[in-house]
């Protein structure tokens, strides 16, 4: 690959969760695969557990006196406090001559970085770890500007598909829940009004005509899927994983154990770094999988143990292995492995996606109940559930939705499908390709 000349430095700034560090940690690489030096920034708490540097992007850890709450509510008003307190002596920091700041990449679930950015003399270029069509949707639901209804009905809204209100992302109807973040989320806006570029994980074939639409608005640029490469284009040698996770995962126990499985005979279920099921959704899954009679891999990650039903447990090992983590894209890739039970996170849907795998989607909360949609509807690479009157997802209903997937007719319909969507989103980021292309101008651009 032809190295830049342009001696630029840029910082790019995750929200500090693995499904926000994942796209920006890829986007990172391929910049700098490309001659650019680039220095991801984050803070204590997360970085203890990571390396100084990978590869040759540096990172650059905020220090900080108390650790940062829980809720992921408060946390991001904790962050925008530490980063106007921080970013100023970083960026002088790592200012040297040679490669002096240029930009900063910053999280779109961030709002100040870009004045903060541009106080500091840097452009800023928003990255939005979500799917065009969500920030399309919260900008015509925008409270402050909103006349789209929300009585229940469906909501019709320029190049998307129609939306019922299980559609929406859950911010929209329980913005009480995350105030903080709900404010944040609706004041998007800000970021298309201010930033220098903007930049989705997204490419254009998955969400053509929402992305078409959005650019009569604003120069939206798609960047996606930032799958590690030796998944797609493999121009990035022996890129295989993310690099920068928060847990650990049980990797050999998961590949041994789906190496002693048949072709196509597993469901992988897993929810992501942070959706939390209640008890009682805990232990209908629980049967469901048990019940459907395939095999699983199940991760739980280690907060959620404590739901897992005891009767479950004592007949786990006939059918299923439960972790904690795993490495998932090497589980997805396996060939044991038949179909992905997923909560629809962005990052696990466009993994689904560029490896070809069919999904069952349960979505929980955020963004996810709208790629559902797209999975299930545009796409046609799975099947969503359906929750009962009281909001749960029962036995029944997970049982028969992975046996629809996994043994018929619909189910080779659905795999055909992810196969097609898989060659498309790898032309994308392939030398050339529409997502090739935006990096390269925004390169040639410093
Ligand atoms: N992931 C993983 N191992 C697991 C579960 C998830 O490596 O056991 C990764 C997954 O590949 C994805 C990220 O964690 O890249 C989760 O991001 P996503 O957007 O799917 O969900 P979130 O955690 O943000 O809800």
């Amino acid at each position: 690959m032809e190295e830049i000349t342009n001696k630029a430095h840029v910082l790019v700034l995750p929200y500090p969760i693995q499904g926000h560090i994942n796209p920006m940690v890829q986007f990172s690489k391929r910049l700098a695969s490309r001659g650019v030096k680039v220095t991801l920034v984050t803070i204590d708490y997360v970085s203890k557990n990571m390396p100084k540097e990978f590869g040759s992007i540096k990172i650059e850890s905020i220090p900080h006196d108390d650790d940062p709450p829980q809720s992921v509510d408060k946390s991001l008003e904790w962050l925008l406090a530490l980063l106007s307190k921080s970013l100023g002596a970083i960026v002088e920091k790592l200012s040297d001559s040679e490669y002096p700041v240029k930009v900063l990449v910053y999280d779109s679930i961030i709002p100040r970085p870009i004045d903060l950015a541009h106080q500091l003399g840097l452009k800023g270029a928003a990255f939005f770890t979500q799917s065009c069509s969500l920030s399309a949707i919260y900008y015509h639901m925008d409270p402050e500007t909103s006349k789209v209804p929300l009585d229940g009905s469906v909501v019709t809204l320029p190049s998307l598909p129609l939306l019922e209100k299980e559609d929406l992302p859950s911010f929209i109807y329980e913005s009480d829940l995350y105030p903080s973040l709900t404010r944040i989320i609706f004041s998007q806006n800000i970021h298309f009004k201010k930033a220098d570029w903007l930049f989705f994980n997204t490419c254009d074939v998955l969400e053509k005509e929402v992305i078409d639409w959005l650019r009569t608005q604003y120069p939206i640029k798609t960047v996606g899927p930032t799958i590690p490469s030796m998944y797609l284009d493999k121009r990035l040698k022996e890129d295989k994983e993310y690099g920068l996770s928060l847990f650990k995962p049980n990797s050999e126990t998961c590949v041994k154990w789906l190496d002693s499985r048949e072709i196509g005979s597993v469901v992988y279920v897993a929810f992501g770094s942070l959706a939390s099921l209640g008890e009682q959704q805990m232990e209908e899954l629980a049967w469901g999988l048990m019940t459907s009679n395939f095999h699983f891999l199940w991760v739980v990650r280690t907060s959620e143990e404590n739901k897992l039903p005891n009767e479950f447990m004592l007949k786990l090992s006939e059918r299923g292995l439960i972790v904690n983590w795993c490495p998932q894209l090497d589980v997805l890739v396996h060939q044991s492995v038949g179909c992905f039970f997923t909560h629809c996170g962005w990052n696990s849907t466009l993994e689904a996606l560029c490896l070809g795998v069919p999904m069952v989607a349960m979505p929980q909360w955020s963004d996810q109940p709208t790629n559902a949609k797209f999975i299930s509807d545009v796409w046609q690479t799975g099947i969503r559930v359906k929750a009962g009157e009281d909001g749960v997802v029962n036995r029944d209903e997970i049982a028969s939705s992975i046996r629809e997937v996994m043994e018929e007719e619909k189910g080779i319909m659905l795999k055909e499908n992810a196969i097609k969507w898989k060659q498309l989103a790898k032309a994308a980021i392939d030398e050339g390709g529409s997502s090739d292309k935006n990096i390269e101008e925004f390169l040639s651009n410093l």
